[in-house]
Protein backbone atom coordinates (compact mmCIF):
# COMPACT_ATOMS: atom_id res chain seq x y z
CA UNK A 1 0.00 0.00 0.00
CA UNK A 2 1.67 3.15 -1.13
CA UNK A 3 -0.91 5.57 -1.70
CA UNK A 4 -2.56 6.10 1.55
CA UNK A 5 -5.55 8.84 2.00
CA UNK A 6 -6.58 10.27 5.72
CA UNK A 7 -9.48 11.42 6.54
CA UNK A 8 -10.19 14.32 8.99
CA UNK A 9 -13.37 15.81 10.51
CA UNK A 10 -11.33 19.12 11.56
CA UNK A 11 -8.49 21.39 11.01
CA UNK A 12 -6.76 20.49 14.39
CA UNK A 13 -7.12 17.27 13.64
CA UNK A 14 -5.15 17.40 10.10
CA UNK A 15 -2.72 20.00 10.62
CA UNK A 16 -1.30 17.75 13.85
CA UNK A 17 -0.72 14.92 11.18
CA UNK A 18 0.17 17.44 8.31
CA UNK A 19 3.21 19.30 10.24
CA UNK A 20 4.59 15.69 10.64
CA UNK A 21 4.95 14.81 6.89
CA UNK A 22 6.47 16.61 4.24
CA UNK A 23 3.81 18.47 2.01
CA UNK A 24 4.24 17.93 -2.17
CA UNK A 25 1.71 19.89 -3.86
CA UNK A 26 -2.06 20.62 -2.66
CA UNK A 27 -5.19 20.95 -4.99
CA UNK A 28 -8.65 22.07 -4.32
CA UNK A 29 -11.42 19.01 -5.83
CA UNK A 30 -14.60 20.57 -5.21
CA UNK A 31 -14.75 22.44 -2.30
CA UNK A 32 -12.17 19.62 -0.53
CA UNK A 33 -8.17 20.86 -0.40
CA UNK A 34 -6.12 17.36 -0.92
CA UNK A 35 -2.45 17.79 0.86
CA UNK A 36 -0.31 15.18 -1.14
CA UNK A 37 2.42 14.47 1.37
CA UNK A 38 5.47 12.56 1.12
CA UNK A 39 6.70 9.71 3.85
CA UNK A 40 9.86 7.87 3.42
CA UNK A 41 8.50 5.57 -0.03
CA UNK A 42 4.37 6.47 0.67
CA UNK A 43 2.56 9.24 -0.42
CA UNK A 44 -0.26 10.05 1.74
CA UNK A 45 -3.43 11.98 0.78
CA UNK A 46 -4.77 14.12 3.48
CA UNK A 47 -7.99 15.97 3.48
CA UNK A 48 -10.39 17.52 6.03
CA UNK A 49 -13.65 16.34 5.33
CA UNK A 50 -15.90 18.77 7.76
CA UNK A 51 -18.32 17.10 11.00
CA UNK A 52 -20.18 14.04 10.03
CA UNK A 53 -21.56 11.30 8.56
CA UNK A 54 -22.71 12.85 5.26
CA UNK A 55 -19.55 15.46 4.79
CA UNK A 56 -17.41 12.04 5.40
CA UNK A 57 -19.06 9.90 3.12
CA UNK A 58 -18.85 12.56 0.72
CA UNK A 59 -15.42 13.06 1.15
CA UNK A 60 -13.99 9.52 0.61
CA UNK A 61 -16.08 8.83 -2.45
CA UNK A 62 -14.76 11.64 -3.78
CA UNK A 63 -11.10 10.51 -2.56
CA UNK A 64 -12.01 7.16 -3.69
CA UNK A 65 -12.92 8.20 -7.30
CA UNK A 66 -10.46 10.95 -8.19
CA UNK A 67 -7.04 9.74 -6.36
CA UNK A 68 -6.66 6.00 -6.53
CA UNK A 69 -5.71 5.45 -3.06
CA UNK A 70 -4.79 1.92 -1.88
CA UNK A 71 -6.03 2.11 1.55
CA UNK A 72 -7.88 5.44 3.38
CA UNK A 73 -7.53 6.00 7.09
CA UNK A 74 -9.69 8.29 9.27
CA UNK A 75 -7.80 10.02 12.21
CA UNK A 76 -9.25 12.38 14.98
CA UNK A 77 -10.65 12.29 18.23
CA UNK A 78 -13.48 10.84 19.95
CA UNK A 79 -15.50 10.86 23.17
CA UNK A 80 -14.78 7.78 25.46
CA UNK A 81 -17.90 5.95 26.34
CA UNK A 82 -16.05 2.63 28.01
CA UNK A 83 -14.38 2.41 31.50
CA UNK A 84 -11.57 1.16 29.91
CA UNK A 85 -10.63 4.41 27.88
CA UNK A 86 -9.17 7.38 29.40
CA UNK A 87 -8.69 10.80 27.95
CA UNK A 88 -5.80 10.82 25.22
CA UNK A 89 -5.64 7.23 25.09
CA UNK A 90 -5.67 5.62 21.30
CA UNK A 91 -8.70 3.41 20.30
CA UNK A 92 -7.64 1.08 16.56
CA UNK A 93 -11.05 0.42 15.37
CA UNK A 94 -12.03 -2.98 14.60
CA UNK A 95 -15.21 -2.37 13.72
CA UNK A 96 -17.66 1.06 13.43
CA UNK A 97 -21.31 0.94 14.30
CA UNK A 98 -24.30 3.92 13.06
CA UNK A 99 -25.56 3.94 16.68
CA UNK A 100 -27.97 6.10 15.08
CA UNK A 101 -28.99 4.23 12.22
CA UNK A 102 -32.45 2.65 13.17
CA UNK A 103 -34.77 0.56 11.20
CA UNK A 104 -36.37 -0.87 14.27
CA UNK A 105 -39.63 -0.70 12.62
CA UNK A 106 -38.90 -3.39 10.38
CA UNK A 107 -37.71 -5.67 12.98
CA UNK A 108 -34.36 -4.52 12.55
CA UNK A 109 -31.53 -4.13 15.48
CA UNK A 110 -30.69 -0.50 15.95
CA UNK A 111 -27.36 -0.08 14.06
CA UNK A 112 -28.73 -2.39 11.02
CA UNK A 113 -28.50 -1.34 7.55
CA UNK A 114 -29.75 -3.69 4.89
CA UNK A 115 -26.99 -4.94 2.25
CA UNK A 116 -24.03 -3.91 4.77
CA UNK A 117 -24.70 -5.79 7.99
CA UNK A 118 -24.51 -3.79 11.59
CA UNK A 119 -20.82 -3.45 11.58
CA UNK A 120 -18.26 -3.04 9.12
CA UNK A 121 -14.91 -4.47 9.88
CA UNK A 122 -12.08 -2.46 9.52
CA UNK A 123 -8.81 -4.05 7.42
CA UNK A 124 -7.22 -6.88 8.74
CA UNK A 125 -3.60 -6.40 7.97
CA UNK A 126 -4.36 -2.35 8.94
CA UNK A 127 -5.38 -3.42 12.02
CA UNK A 128 -2.71 -5.84 12.55
CA UNK A 129 -0.07 -3.45 12.18
CA UNK A 130 -1.67 -0.83 14.24
CA UNK A 131 -2.05 -2.79 16.79
CA UNK A 132 2.24 -3.57 17.05
CA UNK A 133 2.99 0.07 17.23
CA UNK A 134 3.79 1.49 21.08
CA UNK A 135 4.16 5.32 21.78
CA UNK A 136 3.38 6.73 25.34
CA UNK A 137 0.29 6.22 25.96
CA UNK A 138 -2.78 3.14 26.06
CA UNK A 139 -4.30 2.02 23.00
CA UNK A 140 -7.14 -0.22 22.56
CA UNK A 141 -8.17 -2.21 20.20
CA UNK A 142 -12.45 -2.21 19.88
CA UNK A 143 -15.71 -1.30 18.46
CA UNK A 144 -15.97 2.52 17.32
CA UNK A 145 -19.52 3.72 17.07
CA UNK A 146 -20.58 6.57 15.01
CA UNK A 147 -23.68 8.93 14.80
CA UNK A 148 -24.75 12.91 13.57
CA UNK A 149 -24.80 13.82 17.47
CA UNK A 150 -22.43 14.96 19.76
CA UNK A 151 -22.67 13.06 22.68
CA UNK A 152 -22.44 14.78 26.42
CA UNK A 153 -24.87 12.63 28.27
CA UNK A 154 -23.55 10.17 30.82
CA UNK A 155 -27.02 8.05 29.89
CA UNK A 156 -26.57 8.18 25.79
CA UNK A 157 -22.82 7.07 25.88
CA UNK A 158 -23.80 4.02 28.74
CA UNK A 159 -25.97 2.58 25.89
CA UNK A 160 -23.81 3.01 23.09
CA UNK A 161 -21.36 0.91 24.96
CA UNK A 162 -23.64 -1.51 26.09
CA UNK A 163 -25.41 -1.96 23.20
CA UNK A 164 -22.76 -2.17 20.87
CA UNK A 165 -19.88 -2.88 22.44
CA UNK A 166 -18.39 0.39 21.95
CA UNK A 167 -15.27 2.13 23.38
CA UNK A 168 -15.86 5.81 22.13
CA UNK A 169 -18.12 7.82 20.44
CA UNK A 170 -17.65 10.22 16.89
CA UNK A 171 -19.52 11.45 14.22
CA UNK A 172 -17.53 10.31 10.89
CA UNK A 173 -15.90 7.12 11.04
CA UNK A 174 -18.93 4.28 10.34
CA UNK A 175 -19.68 6.62 7.18
CA UNK A 176 -16.13 6.25 6.08
CA UNK A 177 -16.38 2.36 7.01
CA UNK A 178 -19.22 2.27 4.98
CA UNK A 179 -18.25 3.62 1.39
CA UNK A 180 -14.82 2.05 1.63
CA UNK A 181 -16.78 -1.34 2.32
CA UNK A 182 -18.98 -0.75 -1.23
CA UNK A 183 -15.80 0.83 -2.72
CA UNK A 184 -13.85 -2.22 -1.71
CA UNK A 185 -10.75 -0.19 -0.40
CA UNK A 186 -9.31 -1.57 3.09
CA UNK A 187 -9.91 1.18 5.51
CA UNK A 188 -8.57 1.80 9.65
CA UNK A 189 -10.14 4.21 11.85
CA UNK A 190 -7.83 5.26 14.60
CA UNK A 191 -9.33 7.98 17.34
CA UNK A 192 -7.79 9.76 20.41
CA UNK A 193 -10.00 10.14 23.40
CA UNK A 194 -11.01 14.15 24.05
CA UNK A 195 -13.75 13.90 26.29
CA UNK A 196 -16.06 11.81 27.67
CA UNK A 197 -19.77 12.02 28.37
CA UNK A 198 -20.67 12.51 31.68
CA UNK A 199 -22.56 15.63 31.94
CA UNK A 200 -26.56 16.69 31.39
CA UNK A 201 -26.74 17.81 27.28
CA UNK A 202 -24.62 20.92 26.61
CA UNK A 203 -22.30 20.85 29.01
CA UNK A 204 -19.25 19.25 27.86
CA UNK A 205 -15.60 20.41 29.30
CA UNK A 206 -12.65 18.41 28.25
CA UNK A 207 -13.11 18.55 24.02
CA UNK A 208 -12.32 22.01 23.66
CA UNK A 209 -9.49 21.55 26.34
CA UNK A 210 -7.74 18.27 25.25
CA UNK A 211 -8.65 18.69 21.29
CA UNK A 212 -5.12 19.83 20.60
CA UNK A 213 -3.46 16.89 23.14
CA UNK A 214 -5.23 13.97 21.49
CA UNK A 215 -5.00 15.42 17.91
CA UNK A 216 -1.67 15.24 18.56
CA UNK A 217 -1.22 11.79 20.05
CA UNK A 218 -3.00 10.37 17.27
CA UNK A 219 -0.90 12.24 14.80
CA UNK A 220 2.23 10.69 16.57
CA UNK A 221 0.86 7.81 16.57
CA UNK A 222 -0.35 7.78 12.37
CA UNK A 223 3.05 9.02 11.81
CA UNK A 224 4.71 5.47 12.68
CA UNK A 225 1.75 3.75 11.16
CA UNK A 226 2.74 4.78 7.81
CA UNK A 227 6.25 4.04 7.68
CA UNK A 228 4.90 0.44 9.09
CA UNK A 229 2.46 -0.12 6.59
CA UNK A 230 3.74 -1.98 3.75
N1 LIG B 1 -15.77 22.36 17.66
C1 LIG B 1 -16.67 22.09 16.55
C2 LIG B 1 -17.53 20.89 16.79
C3 LIG B 1 -16.75 19.61 16.99
S1 LIG B 1 -17.78 18.22 16.87
C4 LIG B 1 -17.50 23.36 16.29
O1 LIG B 1 -17.47 24.27 17.09
O2 LIG B 1 -18.17 23.39 15.27
C5 LIG B 1 -16.77 16.98 17.56
C6 LIG B 1 -15.81 16.27 16.63
O3 LIG B 1 -14.98 15.43 17.42
C7 LIG B 1 -16.47 15.36 15.61
O4 LIG B 1 -15.77 15.40 14.40
C8 LIG B 1 -16.44 13.97 16.26
O5 LIG B 1 -16.02 12.97 15.36
C9 LIG B 1 -15.44 14.07 17.40
N2 LIG B 1 -15.94 13.81 18.77
C10 LIG B 1 -15.18 13.98 19.88
N3 LIG B 1 -15.89 13.72 21.00
C11 LIG B 1 -17.13 13.35 20.61
C12 LIG B 1 -18.31 12.99 21.31
N4 LIG B 1 -18.37 12.96 22.64
N5 LIG B 1 -19.42 12.70 20.58
C13 LIG B 1 -19.39 12.71 19.23
N6 LIG B 1 -18.30 13.08 18.51
C14 LIG B 1 -17.16 13.40 19.18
Amino acid sequence: MKKIGIIFALKEELEATLKKLTLKNEYKIFDLTFYECEKKDKECILVECGIGKVNAARCTQILIDNLEVDCILNIGVAGGVSKKVNICDVVIGDKLVQHDFDLRAFNHERGYIPNVGLYVNCDEYLIRTAEKIKIDTNTHVGTIASGDIFVTELNMGEKINSKFGALCVEMEGASIAQVCYLSNVPFLVIRSISDSPNKSANNNITFDEFLEKSSNTVAKFVNKLIEKID
